[in-house]
């Protein structure tokens, strides 16, 4: 008996119309847990390492985290994994909803797609039934559009469905998976389905997903409710709105957004307006939000209602969630009602709310800097929001110009030249990053912005909190009921953090200190992501429902794998290497690892150098951040070391490598 997962994967060939239903290896789901670690696996063993990510070859994989499904609160994320169109490395986006539970509840932990199909088609998977449908009536149609036309010619009103807009089909690098709810939005994962050639997926699963120890998992799983309970009725004092409660976060339920419009940047990361925030803007922008807020929705079987329905009068209702709600509107310079408006069409086009602005502002900055001239812009509006609307309608048709902004800021700026390049200035990994410009480096955030390989807001965002609190009286007072911290040092580190003096950045905290808590936040990161569970309610804010210490109990008496603390440390070291041997696989070196130049005004390039090293060191990779065949063996990646000696990445004695190389070659 398989427990907590369904021992089941679904493995599609779209060029020659086959499905397979296979029995997976369950000792893969002990090494791996599941989600994000047994994606990796697959796409390590069953896709070339050098596939380009419009290759038949390349595999777009639908993952369940491993409690996804059981009644663990907020188990419910899919994590897409495929090689992105973007960087060029492994994508792991993922999505909350509905659509993972109800994958499990059909019977499959996983959809694994390979090859391109002839047509554009949809898979309806409905328990042990799985069909390759035509969709050629869906061509052109809106992500939310094709959902409701699904369900309906299905007559299934239940049916999950995750499926591309205008932006997928046309394999725009920014195109992302819609899924009412939710949406797996970074490194371009909707051009990989477009490319494929399929435009949804709907799933209805009426089966049931067997749990380990039901009374013992329902206990822990009703402490986890409770928790929320307590820590919603006590918001952390001291921290801005968004980070005092839980979630991921509560944008929708919000109205104070002063610390977003006055810390992030406007335009293509360009302006800061620390005075924008008024009482006057924020009652106009209070009515407006409330106008069209029809209710809140939470994912499946999670309290916390991050998201709502939106309805816009003349326009079709559809869901918002997180941070686009300001992405289009800051960058724009624009109202918030003009955000509430294009974040509409953009997710019926299905594009990635971080991406997609950014880019518009860039080809907006470039007509202004004369880099762009009018012969590249026929006929676009003169007003600003107007501007907007006209750059996405062609960005999603790669039209025009927008055939060249629809690879994102990193590609066009090669492409169009004439120093568009240096307008390009807020990418890692040539992917566009969060539109925040700082004052002071952080060490920590240095570290998670260089080495992640998710490029998502994940990377500033953990359990430590992001800044010193003003006074020692309220970090004590913070650190009184800090039960999720994995070892007592880190209250003591966090204690001693000033926010001026001796004890602040960029020298405190120390390099050995910021090493030790970006691993703890990492390692949540990894672990939520290979078990499903919402980074809202884990790796993301302070003092978390889900922690190092409960999560062993939930996957032993859930998935039946006796697991303890240090197990599952080490599950997650193995999933984090196994994603960077991946893209090392794929050329990534530590030339890849920066932060935007322009990311903190004050930088220090000693200070950084050793960062790196130490924290390279502390992770087990080598100086090019490259893990060492030691590191691979103790996490029984043995099979990952041959691969790169057999590839010269790593030499038979050295460990190291010949040359200082990079994605960019
Ligand atoms: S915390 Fe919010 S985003 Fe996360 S599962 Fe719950 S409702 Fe969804």
């Amino acid at each position: 008996m398989r427990y907590a997962e369904t021992g089941f994967n679904l493995e599609i060939d779209l060029s020659r119309g086959n499905i397979e239903r296979v029995v997976t290896d369950p000792g893969l789901t002990v090494l791996h847990l599941g989600g994000l670690g047994t994606n990796a696996r697959l796409l390590w063993d069953k896709a070339p390492a050098d596939v380009t990510p419009f290759s038949p070859d390349n595999l777009l994989i639908f993952g369940t985290g491993l409690l996804c499904g059981t009644p663990a609160v907020g188990a419910n994320r899919t994590i897409v994994t495929t090689y992105s169109p973007q960087t060029l490395l492994m994508a792991y986006s993922m999505m909350g909803g509905f659509f993972a539970p109800e994958l499990k509840l059909a019977g499959y932990d996983k959809v694994v797609l390979r090859g391109k199909s002839p047509s554009l088609v949809y898979l309806w998977i409905h328990n042990d039934k799985v069909e390759i449908r035509d969709a050629s009536h869906l061509r052109g149609k809106g992500a939310g559009e094709t959902a409701d036309i699904i369900r309906e010619e299905l007559n299934e009103p239940y049916a999950q469905v995750a499926a591309i807009g205008l932006a997928g089909e046309n394999r725009v690098f920014m195109a992302s998976i819609e899924q009412g709810r939710a949406s797996a939005s970074r490194l371009g994962i909707g051009a990989v389905m477009g490319d494929k050639g399929v435009k949804a997926i709907a799933v209805r699963g009426t089966k049931d997903v067997n749990v380990a120890r039901p009374a013992e998992f329902i206990k822990y799983c009703n402490a986890v409710l409770e928790y929320i309970k307590i820590r919603e009725a006590n918001p952390i004092p001291g921290v801005m709105p968004i980070l005092a409660g839980l979630g991921s976060p509560q944008e929708m339920k919000l109205f104070d957004e002063k610390w977003h419009t006055t810390s992030f940047m406007w335009g293509n990361s360009r302006t800061r307006r620390k005075d924008f925030w008024t009482e006057e803007i924020e009652e106009k922008w209070r009515e407006v939000q409330e106008n069209v807020r029809t209710r809140l929705l939470s994912c499946y079987n999670c309290p916390m209602k991050c998201g709502a329905s939106i309805s816009v009068p003349g326009i079709s209702n559809y869901m918002m969630k997180c941070y686009s709600k300001l992405t289009y509107t800051m960058a724009a310079y624009s109202d918030l009602d003009f955000g509430f408006k294009i974040a509409q069409r953009a997710t019926e086009y299905g594009v990635d709310g971080f991406s997609t602005p950014q880019v518009m502002a860039f080809a907006l900055e470039l007509y202004e800097a004369g880099i762009l001239t009018d012969s590249d812009m026929p006929g676009m509006p003169s007003d600003t929001e107007g501007k907007f609307f006209w750059l996405l309608d062609r960005i999603v048709r790669r039209e025009g110009i927008g055939d060249v902004l629809a690879d994102g800021t990193y590609w066009a700026a090669q492409k169009i030249g004439k120093g568009a390049e240096e307008f390009a200035h807020n990418n890692i990994k040539k992917h566009e990053q969060l539109p925040l410009k700082l004052g002071m480096l952080n060490p920590i955030y240095f570290l998670m912005y260089s080495t992640g390989e998710k490029i998502n807001i994940t990377q500033i965002e953990g359990q430590f909190p992001q800044e010193p609190f003003p006074t020692r009286e309220e970090r004590e007072e913070f650190v009184k009921d800090w039960s999720q911290v994995p070892d007592e040092k880190f209250k003591q580190y966090f204690l001693d953090w000033e926010p001026r003096g001796e004890h602040s950045n960029p020298y405190y905290p120390t390099v050995q200190m910021s090493c030790e808590i970006v691993d703890w936040m990492e390692r949540m990161h990894f672990i939520d992501d290979s078990l499903g569970v919402c980074a809202g309610l884990s790796s993301f804010p302070l003092k978390p429902p889900y922690h190092m210490h409960n999560y062993p109990a939930f996957i032993s008496s859930g998935a039946g794998i006796d697991m303890d603390e240090a197990g599952l440390a080490q599950a997650a070291k193995r999933n984090r290497t196994l994603v960077r041997a991946i893209n090392i696989r794929r050329g990534m070196r530590r030339a890849d690892e920066k932060p935007p130049e322009d990311h903190w005004r004050k930088r220090f390039p000693e200070l950084e150098a050793q960062l790196l090293d130490e924290y390279y060191k502390f992770k087990g990779w080598n100086s090019q951040g490259i893990p060492t065949a030691e590191s691979l063996h103790e996490l029984n990646l043995d099979y990952v070391k041959d691969d790169f000696i057999r590839r010269g990445i790593l030499t038979d004695n050295q460990q190291t490598t010949p040359e200082n190389t990079s994605t960019e070659k």
